[in-house]
């Protein structure tokens, strides 16, 4: 009975099994991928909607194994997240994004934090101690989180965003509109601004109800006091509908993809896209 059940496992790994196999090699190599030093940060231009003024940019990380090649963090950040590995990563993003601020003249860096970070207790006075260490300046650091991490425990994200706040770091709702809030909800929360996920910018073009989604978020997120940049431009047309309908400010392949930090510093250099 011992040796049928060890080959039916065998037949089993074989097959159906195997996206699970390449999980556990992801979720081991990410273990070593910073002792390794196999992870870096690509940095995308944040634009001001019309003088195309760079005023930030979103830190993205970026996982490079010798083996696999190139590893999506739509992949392994979500595998770091179930492991616990989300906050040893989410320190060496946060490390490694502050260092890059002392090489722009003064544009902010936007980093995105998973809301298990968000949620973890000491989580502001854990940034802010990086920060000083850094010799950074909150005003120059944007915190994205998504609607998750504040709608499952408001009380506590409410008062968590506006420690934070008064520091004087900026926070960003991302992917806005994909999740559960409201814009009547957000109003409790201190933000400076909303990021309209892709989704909709995606669809402007083709689908009325995108279009009506966009405009909403806009108008009502002005009519907030807050900030609101579209993300994922790649056409002029979008930026174009975009500006007419009074985003603050643009990110997306139209303007440039995430770049490495070399390029980032010529680019802050630069100070506008073009
Ligand atoms: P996100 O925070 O919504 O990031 C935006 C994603 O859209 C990025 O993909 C970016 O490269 C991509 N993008 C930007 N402009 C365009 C465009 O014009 N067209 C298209 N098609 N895509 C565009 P990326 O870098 O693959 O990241 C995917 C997701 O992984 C991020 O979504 C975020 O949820 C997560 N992620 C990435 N970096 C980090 C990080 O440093 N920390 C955490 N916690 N999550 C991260
Ligand atoms: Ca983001
Ligand atoms: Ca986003
Ligand atoms: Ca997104």
């Amino acid at each position: 009975a011992k040796r049928s059940g060890r080959s039916t496992v065998r037949v089993f790994d074989a097959g159906m099994d195997e996206g699970h196999r390449v999980r556990r090699d992801i979720e081991a190599g990410l273990n070593q991928a910073i002792v390794r030093d196999e992870l870096s940060l690509a940095f995308q231009p944040i634009v001001g909607r019309g003088s195309l003024e760079i005023v930030g940019f979103e830190a993205l990380v970026r996982w490079t194994t010798p083996d696999r090649g190139a590893i999506s963090p739509g992949i392994f950040v979500p595998l770091a997240e179930e492991s616990h590995l989300i906050h040893e990563l989410g320190d060496w993003i946060l490390d490694h994004a502050l260092a890059e601020l002392r090489h722009w003249p003064g544009q902010y860096v936007s980093v995105n934090f998973s809301p298990i970070q968000f949620r973890r207790s000491h989580f502001v006075a854990s940034i802010m101690d990086r920060v000083r260490r850094a010799g950074a300046e909150p005003q120059r650091v944007q915190i994205e989180i998504t609607e998750t991490a504040i709608f499952d425990d408001a009380e506590h994200a409410a008062q968590t965003l506006c420690e934070l706040r008064k520091l004087g770091f900026r926070i960003a709702l991302d992917d806005f509109g994909t999740g559960y809030s409201s814009l009547y909800n957000i109003r409790k929360f201190a933000l400076d601004c909303l990021k309209i996920d892709r989704s909709f910018i995606d669809g402007m073009g083709r689908e009325r109800e995108s279009a009506a989604i966009v405009h909403s978020i806009i108008h009502l997120g002005r009519a907030l006091g807050l900030g609101v940049i579209a993300e994922g431009v790649e056409t002029e047309s979008q930026a174009q509908a975009l500006r007419v309908a009074g985003a603050s400010h643009l990110q997306g392949y139209l303007f440039s993809k995430p770049v490495p930090a070399a390029e980032a510093r010529a680019l802050a250099e630069r100070k506008f896209m073009s």
